[in-house]
């Protein structure tokens, strides 16, 4: 399996995966990890998957 958040893979994505978290609101960041969040599944950055998974 490739490193699916890190080089090549992000770039063949739409913009990079660059864009707004839904979660921290920040935005041109990287939002590339999935999170469930109440059942659905959102994309959120790095920083909110640490928080949200200990
Ligand atoms: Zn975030």
């Amino acid at each position: 399996m490739s490193k699916a958040h890190r080089g090549k893979p992000l770039r063949e994505t739409p913009n990079s995966s660059r864009g707004s978290c839904p979660s921290c609101k920040r935005t041109g960041i990287k939002v590339v990890y999935d999170l469930e969040v109440a059942g659905a599944k959102t994309k959120v950055c790095k920083q909110c998957k640490a928080k949200a998974k200990t």
